[in-house]
């Protein structure tokens, strides 16, 4: 059968596909920041979220997004340090959230495995970072290790809209709860470590749509370049593992999770 009708849609071609690193902070690296956003697009990971955890790297990260194209910044106070989110570093985060190059409120969240500030701290931080993130429209990046319950609770408690799960480190019921609300989940380079099985068993249950990658540079080094310190460059081996885990090639996984990610961050362009 033939078509004297060139099929425009489908001769086109497909857009390139490159990858998204949903949280890495670049102000923890070392040497030259422009080389490392260099290596990442060499790796095609051409958007970078630079997330704050407090409100001088919250400030840095805007700085970088200010200076390097494909780069975006959060602004918020990491659990670790909410015993100091006082009313000035309220207010400080409050402003930074103004800029359209901050896209997202956080990092904040809850870490009973660490406890480096109160539980009561942590979660006052938490709501109000959701109140923020209600206000601002702009989704609020989660950090939760061994405290899904309380995370799960607040977040419903407060209302939260639009929700990342950094480093996602839940089992499949936690994926079922927060994928039913919506949620996006974020998996990192641990995720190709020996011995990740329930994470992965995680990974292969999240729906498709709502699944993101990062590196959490410069922590968790995927299997692939361990010993040294993550860059974004390195998403990649992430979303590579996600590709098998799930039976995709290499290129559809960087396309879906590059689509979900400008689905979970609207400002993300
Ligand atoms: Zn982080």
């Amino acid at each position: 059968m033939t078509n004297p009708q060139p099929p425009v849609e489908t001769d086109a071609p497909e857009p390139r596909a490159f990858a998204v690193d949903t949280h890495c902070h670049l102000f923890l690296m070392e040497g030259d920041m422009a080389e490392v956003v260099r290596a990442a697009r060499r790796a095609r990971v051409e958007r970078l979220i630079c997330v704050g955890i407090d409100p001088v790297s919250s400030r840095r990260s805007l700085e970088m997004a200010e200076s390097f194209r494909g780069v975006f910044a959060t602004a918020g106070v990491h659990p670790h340090s909410a015993s100091e989110f006082d009313r000035p570093a309220g207010s400080a985060i409050e402003e930074l959230l103004a800029d359209p190059l901050v896209v997202g409120v956080g990092e904040t969240g809850l870490d009973y495995y660490r406890r480096l500030s109160l539980p009561d701290d942590q979660q006052r931080a938490f709501r109000t970072h959701i109140a923020l993130s209600r206000e601002t429209g702009k989704p609020l990046v989660v950090h939760v290790r061994d405290a899904w319950d309380d995370a799960l609770r607040i977040l419903a408690e407060e209302g939260a809209e639009r929700v990342v799960l950094h480093c996602f480190s839940g089992d499949e019921q936690v994926v079922r709860e927060a994928a039913g609300r919506g949620y996006f989940l974020s998996f990192a380079g641990n995720l190709t470590y020996p011995g990740a099985g329930p994470l992965k068993a995680a990974a292969t249950a999240a729906p498709e749509g709502q699944v993101l990658v990062e590196t959490d540079s410069p922590f968790l080094t995927p299997q692939a370049a361990r010993g040294a310190p993550n860059s974004p460059a390195n998403v990649v081996e992430t979303a590579a593992a996600l590709a098998s885990l799930r039976g995709l090639n290499l290129d559809a996984m960087v396309r879906l999770t590059a689509e979900a990610s400008f689905q979970a961050f609207p400002l993300l362009r």
